[in-house]
């Protein structure tokens, strides 16, 4: 088998966890398989990198922050070959611009467009071992660029599609996906395997065991991920498409974002291209709206109301503040400790009353609404940030996902 280890923060975080990483690798090497590890920055080594440079410039420049948080990736890359080298195993780290790997040219989000590998090819048939860095790229002009936190696992994903390996091995501090975060739910269970389309909305919704755009790249190109435990010799779940034996349950997940902020800007006019007059400016801010409600019009106004990041707050109320002045609107309030809790699942769409299970879980609990959405496989709230963890834990009792408490 041709595979694709990608080692996280945890797997890399200090000497004696690298050790142990190549104790991995020289397993799967030793079961006659070809490796390519891609590696994360050892953990908490971006974000002291990302504290420098705000300690020298609240706003500092995109493109030197991605100079200084790809070096991250290099020093554990470069770590790990050496100690693979140390076993006598032929490896070679690589940074992205010499993995060959091109993104588009937005700082701290670029996307890669493509891999250019025939040299990890050849490592991987000579039986050696390329340890490539994640999270990074170079764009066309030579930039470093990275691909936004967490980034290292659609590295991962890229390069198996790029090698055409035959999965992508995700090693991490947890030994697979559960129900929902089982750090804030000691009852959340663990998945076999879970399908791309349900892990794709879990990650996008908050769940952030996987980059959004690994599941995304890995759906479209039918790689399954293995995501799994890098201290304990387990199987962990596999991430793969959906199938008909796969369980049927209305709910297959809970999810939560704290990340959130919300806007409301009150009493504009309500007439055709308002909506394009509030988001167009947050668009080209590059700010991304996620939940947005339109109230029923009033004697021509109304009311809208949606949500961002919570990074983008200050920005973005300043944006509808100028713009509520310019179409004599009423009024802008905001709220930045809002989140987001989303039940998740493919069997919604056959089973009927998930949301009257979801609401009154949560009227059971006294947490109030704030707004809803909804699509065919998940129902999202905002609520009050302090209830967070109250509600997925009632949610996930109420759809039935606590584990069944171990005999011994
Ligand atoms: P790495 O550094 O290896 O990339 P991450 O911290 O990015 O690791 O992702 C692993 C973490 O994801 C876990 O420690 C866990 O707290 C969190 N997590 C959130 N939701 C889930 C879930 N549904 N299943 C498993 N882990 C989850
Ligand atoms: N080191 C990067 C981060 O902390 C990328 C990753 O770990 O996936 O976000
Ligand atoms: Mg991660």
């Amino acid at each position: 088998m041709r595979i694709v280890q990608k080692f996280g923060g945890t797997s890399v975080g200090s000497l004696e966890r690298i050790r142990a990483t190549a104790d991995l690798v020289e397993a799967e090497l030793a079961r006659g398989n070809q490796i390519a590890v891609v590696v994360s920055a050892m953990s908490g080594e971006t974000n002291r990198l990302i504290g420098m440079a705000t300690e020298m410039d609240a706003t500092p420049c995109e493109r030197e922050i991605d100079a200084l948080v790809a070096t991250g990736e290099q020093v554990s890359a470069a770590l790990l070959a050496i100690e693979l080298q140390h076993r006598g195993i032929r490896a070679y780290s690589y940074n992205g611009a010499q993995a060959g790997v091109t993104t588009s040219g937005d700082y701290k989000r670029a996307r890669i467009k493509s891999i250019s590998c025939a040299h990890l090819q050849n490592h991987l048939q000579a039986g050696e071992v390329p340890v490539v860095t994640g999270f990074q790229g170079v764009d066309e002009q030579g930039n470093i660029t990275t691909l936004g936190r967490g980034g290292s696992d659609t590295s991962a994903v890229a390069l198996a599609v790029a090698v055409e390996a035959d999965v992508c091995d995700i090693y991490t501090d947890v030994d697979g996906i559960y129900t929902t975060d089982p750090r804030i739910v000691s009852k959340a269970r663990k998945m076999e395997q879970i399908s791309y389309e349900e892990m794709l909305e879990m990650a996008s919704l908050g769940a952030k065991v996987l980059q959004t755009r690994s599941v995304e790249m890995a759906m479209r190109y039918n790689m399954p991920i293995h995501l799994r435990s890098s201290f304990e010799n387990i199987t962990g779940t596999m991430v793969v498409k959906e199938d008909d034996t796969m369980e049927r349950a209305a709910i297959s997940g809970v999810a939560y974002n704290r990340d959130e902020a919300k806007i409301t800007i009150l009493g504009i006019p309500d007439h055709p291209g308002i909506a394009a007059n509030v988001f167009g400016p947050v668009a080209e801010a590059g700010i991304n709206v996620d939940v947005i409600v339109q109230n029923v019009s009033a004697q021509g106004f109304t009311d809208i109301t949606f949500t961002v990041p919570r990074s983008d707050y200050p920005a973005t109320m300043k944006l509808m503040r100028d713009l509520c002045t310019s179409l004599h609107g009423r009024d802008v309030q905001g709220d930045d400790g809002v989140a987001k809790v989303s039940v998740i699942g493919v069997g919604m769409r056959s089973h009927a009353g998930v949301a009257k299970t979801m609401f009154d879980a949560l009227a059971a609990e006294g947490v109030n609404i704030q707004m809803i959405t909804t699509s065919e496989i998940k129902i999202t709230v905002v609520i009050e940030e302090k209830y967070v963890e109250l509600a997925v834990r009632s949610l996930h009792t109420a759809f039935a996902l606590d584990a069944i408490p171990d005999e011994h």
